[in-house]
């Protein structure tokens, strides 16, 4: 098996941080790009937070809304955490632009107020084992509809999280700005199995 890559759209957010994360994680390569390239030869493309309106004005401006939507379509596994999550919503509540609209979600945007409102709590996602993770919200979205084949992964109360439609996933929370790296584990072994394919 080659060794799996994956690309951080290098454009604005959180980028180092999960570089960082990933560079922690064994037999991956990792790196932050703006390039149709590398984007194009990357095995798992992950979407950092930010602001959406600026990542997916310059996605547009940059010409690389077609490589991303392709990737995802092919099945790359790709995630976006907070804005990135809203990059890859088909439908936005509170928005009246779409940017990559890939996956049957809906998402309201800064749903628990403004920056003050930005918390860390901890809750258990399943899919990580019995400790609870560390949930980082920024300014962070809800996503208020799941539909079509994309699955709940975790909820914060009664609030969705996290959800997966097939090689797409969106995180509301920041998993790169915690010391906890099972999140960014779990999706490096979804990008090694798709790679090995
Ligand atoms: N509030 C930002 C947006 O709507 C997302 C915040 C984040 O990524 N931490 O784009």
């Amino acid at each position: 098996m080659r060794t799996p890559r994956i690309a951080i759209l290098g454009i604005q957010g959180g980028i180092e941080e999960h570089l960082a994360m990933l560079q922690r994680i064994p037999d991956i390569v990792s790196y932050a790009t703006y390039k149709t390239s590398e984007l194009a030869s990357a095995d798992g493309i992950i979407l950092p937070g930010g602001e959406s309106t600026a990542i997916g004005k310059l996605i547009e401006d940059f010409a690389l809304k077609d490589v991303i939507k392709q990737k995802a379509q092919a099945g790359t596994p790709i995630w976006g955490t907070c804005a990135g999550a809203i990059l890859l919503a088909k439908s936005i509540e509170n928005d009246t632009r779409r940017h990559l609209a890939v996956m049957d979600i809906t998402i309201k945007r800064n749903a628990y107020g403004t920056q003050i409102n930005s918390f860390v709590t901890y809750t258990v996602l399943p899919f990580l084992g019995n400790e609870a993770f560390p949930i980082v919200c920024i300014r962070a979205p809800i996503i208020t509809a799941v539909e079509g084949t994309a699955r709940i992964l975790a909820h914060l109360n009664s609030d969705i999280i996290a959800v997966q439609q097939g090689n797409l996933i969106a995180t509301t929370f920041h998993p790169e700005l915690t010391e906890d790296s099972r999140f960014h584990l779990w999706f490096a072994n979804l990008v090694k199995k798709q790679t090995s394919h």
